[in-house]
């Protein structure tokens, strides 16, 4: 049996006591513990104490403000996968939202600790005794080499998160409060290509909040996943896509497109260089195809979580071409 180290638990009520504890250096931030708490048992962080944010209950709730949707970082995944004014304005956060893990998994686990989520790699996501007897670690536990790029000085451990992408595409930002006070962040700027400290959040700040703007116009958005298992797998390839239409024209035609995917390094990928599919039909050939295309140039699945890394960027397409399919159909 794995067993927990030991630290001590406080559990604030307020933002205000939460930053002040947060100044303790050591100190880790739960929310649902379901990611943290495994990968303290695997001994990936000794930290002498958690703030816990069990009791904050000003971060649940959903508030819609003029064009803005606000989200309590304390939601749990059910709550975002169920709640009505999730599921009417952004169905791809819902999906996504509903496909984290299991029920009882999404009954614990929130929405700020999915952004915040640690990245993953296949690697590192081991028992200690595991990871030493590989050779003593890599850059992201005990050692200084990486597994996944010989000779790399940069951890590329995955962003596995199912929310992020679906967040980004639909230009979502987060609410940060710290010792300064709050500051709003672009979920698209929020990564960085450093696996061992892959988020923009300063030690001393707690995620309170997800801003979602509402579409302007018609919008067809979608997730996808694709894990082993339908259940309880992290996916081995992402992605979310938003295409923002006309609405004075009948045939769908393009007014904006985000395609953003995840699991290939510690930073999800925007794919660029759609905006020439502005104007078009989402139903033309030329719209799956580029994006496909697209997708496939610019993001290189790695060795970092389980399954060929070459089979996953041949599939990168082929499940582009498949959510715009059933985007299309649903126009
Ligand atoms: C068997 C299993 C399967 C899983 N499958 C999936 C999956 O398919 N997809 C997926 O996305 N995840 C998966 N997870 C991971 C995890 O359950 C989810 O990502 C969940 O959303 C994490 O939320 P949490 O509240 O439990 O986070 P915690 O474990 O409490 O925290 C996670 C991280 O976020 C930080 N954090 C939490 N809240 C905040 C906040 N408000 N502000 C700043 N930092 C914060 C914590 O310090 C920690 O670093 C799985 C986990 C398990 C055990
Ligand atoms: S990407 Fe490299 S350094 Fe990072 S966790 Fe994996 S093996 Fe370790």
């Amino acid at each position: 049996m794995l067993r927990l180290p030991e630290f001590e638990v406080l559990t604030p009520t307020s933002v205000s006591e939460v930053i002040e504890a947060l100044q303790v250096p050591g100190t880790r931030i739960v929310a649902g513990g379901t990611d943290i708490l495994p990968n303290l048992k695997h001994r990936l962080d000794q930290p002498s104490r958690l703030v816990s944010l069990a009791r904050l209950t000003e971060f649940r709730g959903v508030k819609e403000e003029n064009d803005v949707v606000k989200i309590g970082s304390g939601m749990t995944l059910t709550q975002v996968a169920t709640h009505p004014v999730i599921r009417q304005h952004f169905p791809s956060l819902a999906d996504a939202a509903s496909r984290v893990a299991s029920p009882v998994i999404r009954n614990m686990g929130t929405l700020g600790g999915n952004v915040n989520l640690d990245t993953r790699c296949r690697y590192v996501n081991q028992t200690e005794f595991w990871r030493v007897a590989l050779g003593g670690g890599c850059l992201k536990s005990e050692g200084n080499v990486c597994h996944v790029v010989p000779g790399g000085k940069n951890c590329v451990a995955a962003m596995s998160a199912d929310t992020v992408p679906a967040l980004i595409s639909l230009g979502a930002s987060a609410v940060l409060v710290g010792p300064q006070g709050p500051r709003t962040v672009e979920l698209a700027d929020y990564f960085t290509a450093n696996g061992v400290a892959h988020t923009k959040r300063g030690e001393h700040e707690v995620m309170t909040e997800i801003h979602v703007p509402k579409a302007s116009g018609p919008r067809r958005a979608a997730y996808f996943k694709w894990s082993v298992r339908k259940s309880i797998d992290f996916p081995l390839i992402s992605l979310a896509l938003a295409f923002d239409l006309e609405a004075d024209r009948g045939d769908a035609a393009i007014r904006s497109v985000k395609l953003v995917v995840g699991v290939l390094n510690s930073k999800p990928r925007e794919v660029s260089g759609l905006e020439t599919l502005i104007g078009k039909s989402l139903a033309s050939p030329e719209v799956s195809e580029t994006c496909a295309a697209a997708a496939h140039k610019q993001c290189k699945p790695l060795t970092n979580v389980p399954y060929d890394a070459e089979y996953r960027r041949k599939m990168i397409p082929v499940y582009v071409r498949r959510a715009i399919a059933e985007l299309v159909e649903g126009t």
